[in-house]
């Protein structure tokens, strides 16, 4: 094991863990990633890659959005990253849909969308089914296919002069030291991107906070032939993105209980993106306990595959993959705490660390150089 001493260590190669080694890479620090699988396999590599803005929890998440698209948008091309699909179709099943994205395009993080009626819907989008009443349409997302993106971005980094250390468990942290089961790596700033490892780690810290973990399921569709002109999502979207809170929003989810008491048991809501291939991914549901059980009902998926004809209009979608993800989950979107004398635990603790690991690195990249905060993070 080397002795050599780095500006920064980073425990975890997720999208967490990438996002602190690019800020400190881009200080002009040394640093060293290390985890104990031998390439990524968590929830960074389980997602849909879709980098959300309009949904996000109005201030410092949404900014933190806003940025991490930005890091995304530099950093792909350079990385080798394709962007494959750009902004958000939200679409509407139930005028009570309407009148809450109605509200959300009347408001500040509404600004740069278009709120589309049942005409303009179907001119933008001819393939999705006739029913749907409008849509709201962000410019902002971007989508890129995470299990490929996430091995460019740590090749990148490593071609960039990062140090990986792979198959190597941290076994314990100090101030100064990573202890891992091979020797000591040293480090004078250290970060802890577990993910979903609660008990290893700063257990304590994990659970003052209240973390347990998330199951989603997922599934990936056979190309139905036509392209979406953006990710979708729909109505059942709204009531779980805290982005979309607004007076109206109560009726929607009154009308959602009564008709959809199932996808709501499962915490099912929809989103649909697009491969290069024509692919879809599609998903997800969600459910919560500190040991989720390993298994994949077919109910559920079922329930999913019903929102997604409901939407798309696609009677016959042929499921070619399925899997399950896990991410923490806890009160805080994100936590980054000071465990010890120049020692971080970041956490991204709601399902967002696509779309805000980037800004969150930079947060605490200033913080351990004694910097101002990032412009996004400014009046926090
Ligand atoms: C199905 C699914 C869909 C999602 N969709 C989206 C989406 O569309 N948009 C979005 O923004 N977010 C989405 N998310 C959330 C997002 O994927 C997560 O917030 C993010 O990937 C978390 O990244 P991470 O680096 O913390 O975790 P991980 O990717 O799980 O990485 C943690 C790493 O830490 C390593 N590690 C842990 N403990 C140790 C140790 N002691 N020693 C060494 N290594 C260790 C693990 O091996 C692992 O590689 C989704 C999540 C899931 C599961």
């Amino acid at each position: 094991m080397t002795s050599e001493p780095y500006d920064l260590a980073v425990t975890g190669a997720g999208i967490v863990g990438l996002a602190h080694a690019l800020a400190g890479l881009r200080q002009g620090l040394r640093v060293v990633v290390i985890d104990r699988d031998a390439r990524a396999a968590g929830a960074s590599v389980r997602n849909f890659g879709f980098v959300t803005v309009t949904g996000q929890q109005e201030g410092l998440v949404w900014r933190r959005a806003m940025r991490s698209r930005d890091v995304w948008a530099l950093i792909a091309p350079e990385a080798g990253i394709n962007v494959h699909q750009r902004g958000l179709l939200m679409v509407a099943r139930r005028p009570a849909a309407m009148d809450v994205l109605a509200d959300f395009a009347a408001g500040p993080m509404g600004r740069d969308c278009q709120l589309l009626d049942q005409a303009a819907l179907r001119a933008v989008a001819p393939m999705l089914d006739p029913g749907l009443l409008g849509a709201l349409r962000s410019p902002h997302e971007l989508r890129v296919e995470s299990r490929d993106a996430i091995p460019q971005l740590t090749a990148w980094l490593q071609s960039q002069g990062v140090t990986f250390l792979s198959r190597t468990a941290v076994r314990a942290v100090e101030p100064g030291a990573v202890h891992t089961a091979t020797g000591a790596v040293r480090a004078r700033h250290i970060v802890v991107c577990p993910g979903t490892d609660l008990v290893s780690l700063f257990p304590e810290v994990m659970a003052r906070r209240g973390v347990t973990l998330c199951k989603l399921h997922m599934l990936r569709l056979a190309d139905p032939g036509v392209r979406f002109p953006a990710p979708l999502m729909s109505d059942l979207g709204l009531v779980r993105y805290l982005g979309y809170q607004g007076p109206r929003l109560g009726a929607l989810e009154a009308q959602l209980r009564a008709e959809q008491a199932e996808h709501l048991a499962h915490c099912i809501h929809l989103i649909v993106v697009q491969h290069a291939d024509g692919s879809l991914v599609v998903g997800d549901s969600h459910s919560y306990d500190p040991t989720p059980d390993p298994f994949q009902p077919r109910a559920i998926d079922d329930l999913m595959l019903d929102e997604f004809r409901l939407v798309t209009g696609q009677r016959d979608p042929e499921v070619i993959e399925r899997w399950v993800g896990i991410y923490p989950s806890g009160p805080d979107v994100a936590f980054t705490e000071t465990v010890a004398d120049g020692v971080r635990l970041a956490l991204v603790t709601s399902g967002t660390g696509a779309s805000t690991a980037f800004a969150i690195g930079e947060e605490t990249m200033a913080d351990f150089l004694g910097h101002e905060p990032p412009p996004h993070a400014q009046g926090v």
